[in-house]
């Protein structure tokens, strides 16, 4: 059990860090090794964040991998975490800010508020037949979960999911593989998602001497506004015309993969514009098909068609949750300087990881293009080992940049002169404080035992 009385033997710095998933915790972890006391709020009664809420379940090794890791950074003495602490509600931001005068407040709150589908007047449909993305994953990553209270999703044929990037391929693979597990359990031939996924739709069929055809199914459709070649994913720093082909005839082998490993249909060209209603439910979406023309999309007048669906899954992006104090430039936090994530107006401020860009940061993590295309590939896409070792590669870059990124917060920091004794006394009450209020003990280990991931 920690010994709380050291922690203000004498002057040091103190950082908060809103979020302890994979960035928070490397935050935490690097600051409390250069002999800094790092405080973590995290929102959750775990801290694992995007790992088990928003990466689908399939991704088990990682995720047990990935759980490892934030656990040894959480429970590092000089780390103290704070669960079910939501800043913003629970904790104002300004008395992170400002009231308790620490040395710096790290943000590293991820992404999680989806981008609303631009379709005018869908929004009153949301659990009307318009789902969206980050609750539906949630639910896919845990609805089997004793005591599972949130939303619920009815996984139907022929749904729509509306995208096109890393994100998108992930809701149209989870609708898939619900649709066909269900089918193939009502015949006597249950498999689990996690095993579909590993062996892909097609050869779990053909294994199984089932066909699409006798089970009736068409699957989803994901639908993207542009051509599959110029969907978001490994887009190349500085491209050549030459790198660019190469991405392009990647992203078509991506979506090739897709359709044919998992059934997936893709429409491309197409922009959704009206909702389709039908009493008191959304049953499909307008469409208006697209065009390149001399780079740039022009839609086309008169091309207008319905499409009807029993689900509509919006996944066009996720951005940070807005908290009452941190000032916004359109959907991001606004930040003075964007190589430092340090917020503007608020000098001992810093974003890092998804919360700077709203993004997986995957497309930035490596400069060759080449490479990433193929990461990508086989981690969204590809199977078993190399799948397994090229997501986990991802991961390492998230980590990475998270530690890179600490780097300038802790730099930043000692700038300033160590707070106080007294001071960091005060700043350690006010953590007991809240634990007290939460049933938190100060024994990390102890907390994840007792609350075990399902
Ligand atoms: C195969 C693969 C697929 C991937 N797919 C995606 C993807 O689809 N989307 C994606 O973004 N990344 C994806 N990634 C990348 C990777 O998962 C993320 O970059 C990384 O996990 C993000 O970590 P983070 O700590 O920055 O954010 P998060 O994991 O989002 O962590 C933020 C934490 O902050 C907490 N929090 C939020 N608000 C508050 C608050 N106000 N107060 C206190 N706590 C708060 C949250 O509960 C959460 O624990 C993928 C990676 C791989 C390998």
């Amino acid at each position: 059990m920690l010994n709380l009385d050291t922690l203000w033997a004498a002057p040091r710095h103190v950082v908060a860090i809103c979020g302890g998933a994979v960035s928070g915790a490397e935050a935490a972890a690097f600051c409390a090794s250069r002999g800094m006391l790092a405080i973590v709020f995290e929102q959750n009664t775990r801290p694992y964040g995007k790992i088990e809420d928003g990466l689908p379940r399939w991704h088990d090794k990682l995720r047990a991998q990935e759980y490892a890791r934030i656990d040894e950074n959480l429970s590092r003495q000089d780390v103290l975490f704070v669960p079910r602490t939501l800043v913003g509600r629970d904790i104002p931001f300004s008395e992170l800010a400002t009231e308790l005068g620490l040395s710096a407040v790290v943000l590293a709150n991820g992404a999680w508020r989806d981008r609303p589908l631009p379709v005018p007047g869908v929004e009153a449909y949301v659990g009307r037949g318009l789902a969206y993305q980050n609750p539906f994953v949630h639910w896919f990553n845990h609805y089997e979960d004793v005591g599972y209270d949130g939303p619920q999703y009815q996984v139907v044929d022929d749904a729509i999911v509306v995208g096109g990037g890393l994100a998108s391929i992930d809701v149209v693979k989870i609708i898939n593989l619900e649709l066909y597990r269900a089918a193939l359990a009502a015949r006597g031939k249950p498999v689990s998602v996690v095993e579909l996924e590993h062996q892909g739709i097609a050869k779990t069929l053909a294994a199984l001497g089932v066909t699409q055809a006798e089970l009736g199914l068409r699957g989803a459709t994901l639908y993207y506004r542009r051509r599959t070649r110029d969907m978001p994913v490994a887009t190349p720093k500085d491209a050549s015309a030459e790198q660019l082909a190469k991405t392009e005839g990647v992203r078509e082998k991506l979506i090739a993969v897709l359709a044919q490993k998992y059934l997936v249909r893709v429409a491309q060209c197409e922009i959704p514009i009206a909702p389709v209603v039908e009493g008191e439910r959304l049953v499909g979406l307008r469409f208006r098909k697209s065009e390149l023309q001399n780079g740039k999309l022009v839609e086309l007048p008169g091309s207008e068609h319905d499409v009807r669906a029993g689900l509509i899954v919006s996944s066009i992006g996720s951005v940070p949750e807005p908290i009452e104090g941190i000032p916004t430039k359109g959907e991001l936090y606004d930040y003075a300087d964007w190589s430092t994530g340090q917020v503007r107006g608020l000098p001992n401020v810093f974003g890092l990881g998804n919360v700077l860009t709203g993004k997986g940061n995957i497309k930035d993590s490596r400069e060759n293009a080449r490479e990433v295309s193929q990461s990508i590939i086989e981690a969204y896409v590809g199977a078993g080992e190399a799948a397994g070792q090229r997501a986990e590669g991802m991961m390492d870059g998230a980590h990475e940049r998270a530690r890179a990124a600490a780097h300038d917060v802790v730099a930043n920091a000692a700038r300033q002169a160590p707070l106080p004794p007294e001071r960091v006394r005060a700043i350690v009450n006010r953590v007991q404080a809240r634990w007290q209020q939460v049933g938190y003990a100060g024994d990390y280990r102890g907390w994840l035992a007792a609350h075990p991931p399902s």
